[in-house]
């Protein structure tokens, strides 16, 4: 199918985005295209105009600031998948970009277009809420900056304002002692997470002191587990205790989950366990 006529504009600048944006209203701003252009195609979207920020350089690379790394809103998947930077500071992030979709995806999608569109089944936003990173945005009354956890309100729902463009996300340098990892369970057709699963745990004299625990494709937002957080602090994380922990899952999911043909919303809440103790295993081995 092809997508209603719209008018395309490149922008130069973050400054000069604003500005095209504040005059074409109801204009969508262009990242990678991944998940804008196939909403256009199938007429889901018809924006009047489009404002690509494909070529601002501001917008592009991962940088080293003083807790931790910036990484640009038009850093694609692919580059934040094979970062060194990353893989050593917060390896969480690298695990599930690696995981997106397929080369194509991961080479044109961005992670700035990933937290703005907050879809459910996007890996990055799960990661994102585990490790505490920061989102920031301009927009026309300036800059602000907004935790992860504040910024994904609900599905494709984020603390976005109109005309704000997200222009970097921040992520700590996790330190040692803590490990972090990602255990997806990938649709066989589009790999979107049927259930995604982050894990950050601080472990000192053998015992977990502190776990959070986030899934993602369940609820249609990142969720945290305070029960299984809780259940596994105070203990050392032996293949059992995990198991033990992680069975608490379910009870934490609860309310109105998504489901489809593949997977309802049962199967996930019962699986959901399976998939945080293999990223609380992992990342367990990564803190010691
Ligand atoms: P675009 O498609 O350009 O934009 C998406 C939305 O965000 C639009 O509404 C746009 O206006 C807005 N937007 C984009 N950038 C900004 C910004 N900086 N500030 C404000 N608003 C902005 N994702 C996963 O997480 N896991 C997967 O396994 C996965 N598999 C996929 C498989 C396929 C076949 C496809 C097509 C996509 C898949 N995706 C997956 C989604 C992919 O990661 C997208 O690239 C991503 O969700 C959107 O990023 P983008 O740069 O392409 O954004």
């Amino acid at each position: 199918m092809y997508a209603s006529p719209f008018a395309y504009h490149r922008a130069s600048s973050v400054a000069d985005a604003q500005r095209l944006l504040a005059a074409n209203p109801g204009a969508k701003i262009l990242a990678g295209g991944h998940s804008l252009l196939p909403t256009m195609k199938l007429r889901l979207a018809a924006p009047a105009a489009i404002v690509d920020i494909g070529r601002i350089a501001e917008l592009k690379g991962i940088e080293i600031v003083d807790d931790g790394l910036r990484i640009g809103a038009m850093t694609t998947h692919a580059e934040v998948a094979a970062s060194p930077l990353l893989a050593d500071a917060c390896p969480v992030v690298s695990d599930a970009a690696a995981r997106i979709g397929d080369p194509a995806v991961r080479n044109r999608g961005t992670i700035g277009g990933s937290v703005a569109h907050a879809d459910p089944g996007a890996d990055l936003p799960t990661v994102l809420a585990a490790v505490g990173a920061r989102i920031e945005m301009a927009g026309p009354s300036g800059t602000r900056t907004v935790d992860a956890a504040q910024f994904f309100q609900g599905m494709m729902t984020t603390a976005l304002d109109e005309n704000e463009i997200v222009t970097a996300v921040s992520v700590p340098s996790l330190g040692a002692g803590r490990g972090s990892a990602y255990a997806k369970f990938p649709h066989p057709a589009s790999r979107y997470a049927v259930i995604g699963a982050a894990a950050v745990v601080d472990v000192a004299d053998g015992a977990c002191t502190r776990a959070i625990i986030v899934v993602g494709g369940i609820t249609g937002m990142p969720t945290r587990l305070p029960s299984v957080e809780a259940a596994l602090v105070g203990h050392p994380l032996t293949d059992q205790a995990i198991v033990s922990a992680c069975g608490k899952a379910a009870g934490d999911l609860s309310g109105d989950l998504m489901g489809d043909i593949f997977a309802s919303a049962e199967y996930r809440r019962a699986v959901a366990g399976v998939y945080v103790a293999r990223a609380v295993a992992a990342a367990a081995k990564r803190a010691s």
